[in-house]
């Protein structure tokens, strides 16, 4: 089969590139303004993606606020010029050098981390668990966290990081894929899969969304005792697995006394400080934990997969859409869940 020239990307494109471009970066905490900065430029396994939508994630406002869990060359985000956000969508508009996996023009969507490829980590595949996190000379990044997000008009992207979006699902449904793919990529973890998964919440329109996406039992801790209910529910047996995406300081203990003797918990939520923890109970009853940092095992692409299919309707978390220039307000709307907000999504690219 005859393949393009390794530098066909740069040539004949019909997307004009700028050679600066706005961006929204951080300042100290919870100061975001626009700046003016140069369009990165794509190197060999990477491509520079035009970013078109991107939702605001839980994360992001935890950046924003405390700094972690985004690192830049080992410091605290605040005042480097940083650009966050990690849950975009965007067109191709051009390839890095012998990048011929993706053609210019195609919509793809992201997901957080490229490893270096290099390491011990990620020779056995664990890239989210990359022992070069953070060091972008060995060729790792993790946009939004250690390297530029997607909160500005253009973002490099290395290849092992797209996943392909089909014609018809919209900008907006593309930027929950990365979401969908690290719950996947939890329940990899454990090890298992979940028939008669529950599901807990504060909000009754959220824990509502949850029943029609397929939850079998919602359970408003507002109301009711999580633990209590889940023993309820199973009849006294306790779950087998628990993903706890809260970052609740008690949510460890409390997943913990829903579990039975040798479940799995998943933790996928960054607290905000340090939580004390039952370990005793948690080694008498033989309780594996389990921590990941966002979407692992290529499940991004998985969840691209079942998304397409529609047989998992992301369209139904997402409540509302800002433009570019209404990032902070987009922000608020979803750190204060305002009209309830759930999914809150900018939609970059003026349509
Ligand atoms: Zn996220
Ligand atoms: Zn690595």
């Amino acid at each position: 089969m005859a393949r393009p020239h390794p530098d066909a990307g740069s040539r004949g494109n019909q997307y004009p590139i700028p050679a600066s471009m706005k961006a929204w970066v951080l300042g100290g905490p919870e100061e975001l303004s626009v700046v003016e900065k140069p369009v990165p430029e794509p190197g060999p396994t990477e491509v520079l993606v035009r970013v078109d939508a991107i939702a605001v994630c839980a994360t992001d406002i935890e950046i924003m606020r405390h700094g972690v869990p985004a690192m830049i060359d080992g410091g605290l985000p605040f005042n480097r010029g940083f650009t966050p956000g990690h849950e975009y969508m965007g067109t191709i508009v051009k390839l890095g050098p012998t990048v011929d996996e993706f053609q210019v023009g195609e919509r793809v969507t992201v997901e957080v981390h490229a490893g270096c490829g290099r390491c011990q980590r990620c020779r056995e595949g664990m890239y989210t668990s990359c022992l070069n996190y953070g060091y972008r000379a060995k060729g790792h990044r993790a946009n939004g966290f250690s390297t530029d997000g997607g909160f500005a008009e253009y973002a490099v992207n290395n290849i092992n990081t797209l996943a392909h979006v089909p014609d018809d699902m919209s900008d907006a449904e593309a930027t929950l894929v990365v979401t969908a793919g690290t719950a996947m990529c939890g329940l990899d973890v454990m090890g298992g899969v979940i028939a008669g998964e529950g599901l807990t919440g504060t909000r009754d329109r959220r824990l509502e969304m949850g029943k029609r996406l397929g939850a079998d039992h919602i359970v408003n801790v507002g109301r009711e005792d999580a633990v209590e209910a889940v023993q309820r529910l199973t009849g006294g047996r306790g779950a087998q697995y628990v993903l706890e995406c809260s970052g609740a300081p008690k949510a460890l203990n409390e997943a913990a006394r829903m579990v039975n003797r040798g479940g799995r918990i998943c933790l996928a939520a960054f607290p905000a400080d340090p939580v004390p923890v039952d370990l005793a109970y948690l080694v008498r009853n033989n309780i594996y934990v389990f921590g990941i940092r966002g979407e692992g095992k290529s499940a991004t692409h998985r969840a691209a997969a079942l998304m397409a299919q529609k047989r998992f309707d992301a369209k139904l978390i997402h409540t509302h859409t800002f433009s570019f220039a209404e990032v902070p307000t987009a922000i608020r709307y979803a750190r204060e869940r305002i009209e309830d907000a759930i999914k809150v999504v900018v939609q970059i690219r003026e349509t």
